[in-house]
């Protein structure tokens, strides 16, 4: 409500008692807020100590300038005019307060005392108007030069504020980034372990594949040595086998050959037997003829057959011959070797070497015994046995040929040494 201006003038008044008690109230009111007015009052207050001479003890100084002053109008009246025409403007409350009726004036005033305020007063106003010279003359250029910085200030509060808000919302952003990235980074050590977990089992996996291939591997190379030794052994029985494949066709062929050579012996030994039948037989034929013809002069001759070439084989007859009398002449199997048929005869021929031509017939030969398959012929003409030394047969018609015309089957020289026992 008040503006400084008016406190500054009712602080000077003030310092020489020229206020009232509403005014001083009013006055110590704002001084007690305002630190610049409360620097004028103060400032007033020394030059009035410093520069007013004691009129009196300090008790009653200001009491008496008060009475002074205030006891008479025209003091105050014209100390106002004064200032005007000095050039100070009041505000419209001072003339007010100059037709106010004053409280009644004290007493006596010496003129010396009052010329002596005045002179003081007057300083005390050439102070305030120096005072507010030196003060309003830079305040205008410093409050100006202070809203230009108020509104750099202020500019550069806006623009810090801005940045602070950019600040702030990158600070979100990068709080929400790092949210984002923790989550990853927590995803990603559990993707960590679950691939550890992972990795060791199939570690554990390459472990266990491992020792089967080892066990495979022995097992391979165990039945690989099994199937070499198998292998061996089948080679081994495969040439055993062989050998005695080999041993039992030997024996096979040995065992033919033996049966061969058996049947071969037993033929051997039929004949033989046969053979040796017949000797006895003949032996006793010829027991019976030697002592039917008596023992000299007795030829027993083996007969032979006599092959295609000529060659004599073995002994198919015998020939009982006794010289100049009789010959009886056995042969056997006549008809089971070479002639099977029966419709033929046997025929005994005998001759002298070396003419065959002149043979002469000796008789056909008869069936002695047919079991035994053995043929007999008994010849007892001296003449003819004088004029021949061999005997052989011939196959021929049945009844017999003149001359010979078949084969000759024996052949038997008679004319050797007498051999009987
Ligand atoms: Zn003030």
């Amino acid at each position: 409500m008040w503006n400084h201006e008016y406190f500054q003038e009712l602080a000077a008044l003030a310092a020489v008692g020229q206020v009232s008690g509403p005014e001083v109230k009013a006055l110590d009111d704002h001084i007690e807020k305002c630190a610049s007015c409360r620097s004028a009052h103060t400032d007033f207050a020394g030059i009035v100590q410093a520069e007013l001479p004691v009129l009196a003890d300090r008790r009653d100084r200001v009491s008496r300038l008060r009475a002074l002053l205030g006891a008479d109008r025209g003091y105050r009246r014209r100390f106002i005019e004064r200032a005007r025409a000095g050039g100070i403007r009041f505000s419209p409350e001072v003339d007010r307060k100059l037709t106010r009726p004053t409280a009644s004036l004290a007493a006596f005033v010496p003129v010396r005392a009052a010329l002596l305020v005045l002179a003081s007063l007057l300083i005390v106003i050439s102070a305030w108007m120096y005072r507010s010279k030196v003060r309003t003359r830079p305040v205008m250029p410093a409050e100006v030069a202070l809203q230009r910085e108020v509104a750099r200030l202020a500019a550069s509060n806006t623009e810090l504020q801005s940045r602070v808000a950019k600040m702030a919302e990158s600070e979100a952003l990068k709080t929400a980034e790092i949210r984002q990235l923790e989550s990853e980074r927590t995803a990603g050590r559990e993707q960590v372990v679950a691939l550890r977990d992972r990795l060791e089992r199939a570690e554990e996996e390459q472990l266990a594949l491992e020792a089967q291939l080892r066990s495979a591997k022995a097992q391979a190379a165990e039945s690989d040595s099994r199937s070499q030794e198998s292998g061996r052994l089948a080679a081994e029985l495969k040439n055993e086998l062989d050998s005695v494949r080999a041993r039992q066709s030997a024996s096979e062929a040995s065992l033919a050959t033996q049966q061969a050579h058996t049947r071969e012996l037993s033929e051997k030994l039929a004949a033989q037997t046969v053979l040796i039948d017949r000797e006895r037989e003949l032996l006793a034929s010829g027991r019976e003829i030697r002592d039917l013809m008596g023992a000299r002069n007795l030829h027993i001759i083996d007969v032979f057959d006599v092959d295609g070439t000529g060659k004599s084989a073995k002994a198919f007859g015998r020939v009982f011959y006794t010289e100049g009398k009789s010959l009886i002449f056995y042969a056997f199997d006549l008809t089971s070797r070479r002639h099977p048929r029966a419709d033929h005869a046997f025929q005994a021929w005998g001759y002298r070497d070396p003419a065959p031509q002149s043979a002469r017939s000796l008789g056909i030969f008869y069936a002695d015994d047919k079991t035994q398959n053995r043929w007999v012929l008994k010849f007892d003409d001296p003449q003819v046995l004088a004029e021949i030394d061999s005997v052989y047969v011939t196959v021929e018609p049945p009844g017999g040929s003149p001359k010979p015309t078949g084969q000759k089957l024996l052949y038997a020289y008679l004319n050797g040494q007498p051999n009987h026992p």
